[in-house]
């Protein structure tokens, strides 16, 4: 890692680093840098960003088979001690010590809005953390996921949710 400056456990494909490091031949992780920005160019072929019931959204420009790996959620890896400190509404928990800062806009995976009755479901490996279709989503169509029951409880709920399967239920008692 000498001649980097990646002195902290960053997550190889963290994007903001990652552009600083682009120029710097002798990073380590250039090779990262180079894979990851053909990955955000064919992402960004894959998906649009735009207005939903629910603030921005991420739809899917083409079909998206049942159960594909579709997109991942890229950010530095910071620890959730570090985690306390900063202020933010993206972060995603991989594990009980770390967590990725997903706030970056090319992030595109930060776009996906909470769904009671989602069409894509999360999952992490190692420190990555993608975005797999549960069913066949179609061209067009917005990608949803289940945020969790604690996201849920304390971000959502209180302000009622909107995705679309709680706005097609009949009203329930106040
Ligand atoms: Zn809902």
């Amino acid at each position: 890692m000498r001649g980097c400056e990646l002195n902290v456990p960053y997550y190889p494909a963290s994007l903001p680093n990652v552009v600083k490091f682009k120029n710097q031949a002798r990073c380590a992780l250039r090779g990262y840098a180079v894979r990851l920005t053909a990955m955000i160019k064919n992402e960004k072929k894959k998906y649009v960003v735009k207005r939903a019931a629910t603030g921005l959204g991420l739809f899917a420009v083409e079909v998206i088979p049942a159960r594909k790996r579709i997109i991942e959620y890229i950010g530095p890896l910071i620890s959730n001690e570090e985690l306390e400190q900063r202020r933010g509404k993206y972060f995603f928990g991989v594990n009980t010590k770390w967590s990725i800062d997903g706030s970056a806009r090319s992030n595109l995976a930060r776009y996906i809005n909470h769904s009671c009755q989602p069409n894509a479901e999360a999952f992490i490996t190692g420190h990555r953390i993608w975005s797999w279709s549960k069913r066949t989503i179609k061209a067009g169509e917005e990608i949803t996921i289940n945020y969790g029951k604690e996201y849920f409880d304390d971000h959502i709920k209180p302000w009622g949710c909107k995705c679309a399967a709680c706005r097609n239920k009949p009203r329930q008692r106040l």
